[in-house]
């Protein structure tokens, strides 16, 4: 299921690019990540090494100082990194969530500023929307941004910030009117940078999976904030992300399922070495007609999600579409994780086998991006609308 030249979405140049990808994976993550998991956080060297093998901002067009290429190229980069059970670098976030906001509606001053940095890995991007009190719900934040002459005052906190502990800058999405009809109406986005007065940074957070991923609490106490910070028009915050959230879910959609076809590979290797009764597993019709069923369901689900990401690469995703491939993917990952560990017996339980961590990394998917519960509200209310 990961042979390279197998995909009909895919042509040469991606199948060369995803042996490059292969290549970095194999030999600058798979090495280092038990002992990024012990530090809970990956090196800022590998971010770098990333840079300079052409793997961040892969989809940011050239002018902007990204690399240019079509978003099916920088959905290899994730695919690869979910082929090698690695979930420690952060580096979809960084490149296919947080970029695109700074391309998209950033200035000219705020796109020379970040993009070049973020494509070379020497400044790490995050993004920061939930909060303590408000997740599912964004419009309940309360971190919220008041003006002050030219400048903004910045005050509240997020938590479950990924890359927030190594993040150079952060999309912070702050209340600026208080009194708009709705809260959907008085939101706005800001750029935070490390090391403003003001702007903290918590403990890394710790996680039943995605150990070597740094997911921090950030904190902001009278953060003074020049108007360049801000990213867009003020107040449309809430429709900004509207915009970009759809991509954010074909991603952990195509996350989910390479996990699939990973764990899936790993425990057919393992059931035709592993003996019982006299004869591998693999020769016992149960174990045989379970591979079947997660074969079957895997390469239905790989059909929906290519289909998405070749509409994606041309003109853009529905968002109802975008949130049917997360919450199918996602719940199927979660479900293919339990059926390879269970196969695994005994060993699948302990976390020197790499199905352990794909049981505990999978277990995170139907929770963010939107939970798979609000994926489902999403897909309904299309479903229920008037025409
Ligand atoms: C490892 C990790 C990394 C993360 N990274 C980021 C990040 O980089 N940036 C960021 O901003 N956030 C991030 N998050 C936060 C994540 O997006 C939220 O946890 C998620 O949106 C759910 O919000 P909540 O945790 O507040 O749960 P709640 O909103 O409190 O939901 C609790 C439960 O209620 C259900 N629920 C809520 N509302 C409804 C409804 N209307 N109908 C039915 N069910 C409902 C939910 O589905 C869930 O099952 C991350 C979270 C984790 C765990």
């Amino acid at each position: 299921m990961m042979d390279i030249g197998i995909r009909r979405i895919f042509s040469e140049d991606h199948d060369m690019f995803r042996q490059t990808a292969r290549r970095f994976f194999q030999e600058e993550v798979v090495p280092f990540h038990a002992e990024w998991e012990k530090n809970g956080q990956v090196s800022k060297e590998v971010w770098e090494k990333a840079g300079t093998t052409g793997l961040l901002g892969v989809n940011t067009p050239e002018e902007f100082g990204g690399l240019g290429g079509d978003y099916l190229m920088a959905n290899i980069v994730q695919e690869e990194q979910a082929y090698v059970n690695c979930t420690g670098p952060g580096f979809a976030l960084h490149s296919d969530i947080v970029m695109p906001y700074i391309t998209h509606i950033g200035t000219k001053e705020q796109i020379e500023k970040f993009i070049p940095r973020m494509t070379a890995g020497t400044c790490i991007g995050a993004i920061a929307m939930t909060e303590p009190g408000a997740g599912s719900d964004l419009q309940g934040i309360r971190t919220n941004a008041r003006r002050d002459g030219d400048d903004w005052i910045l005050n509240g906190s997020k938590v479950f910030i990924t890359n927030g502990y190594m993040s150079g800058v952060v999309i912070v999405v702050a209340i600026t009117n208080p009194d708009a009809k709705t809260a959907a109406h008085g939101i706005s986005l800001f750029l935070v940078e490390e090391g403003m007065p003001g702007f903290k940074k918590g403990k890394k957070l710790q996680k039943v999976g995605l150990k070597a991923q740094d997911t921090s609490e950030l904190f902001f106490e009278d953060v003074r904030l020049p108007k360049s910070a801000l990213l867009g028009e003020v107040n449309k915050g809430f429709y900004y992300l509207m915009q970009e959230l759809p991509q954010e879910r074909l991603l952990i959609a195509s996350l989910g399922l390479s996990a699939c076809e990973w764990m899936f590979e790993e425990t057919r290797n393992y059931i035709r070495q592993r003996k019982a009764f006299g004869k591998t597993l693999s020769k016992l019709q149960t174990v045989q007609h379970k591979m079947a069923e997660m074969k079957t369901e895997i390469c239905i689900t790989r059909a929906f999600v290519d289909q998405c990401l070749e509409i994606h690469n041309n003109r853009g995703l529905d968002s109802s579409s975008a949130s049917m491939a997360k919450y199918w993917a996602s719940d199927l990952q979660n479900r293919i994780a339990t059926q390879c560990l269970q196969l695994h017996g005994g060993w699948g339980y302990m976390l020197e086998y790499p199905i352990a961590r794909a049981f505990l990394d999978a277990r995170v998917q139907p929770i963010y991006g939107g939970s798979n519960e609000i994926m489902k509200e999403l897909i309904a209310r299309n479903v229920v609308a008037d025409k």
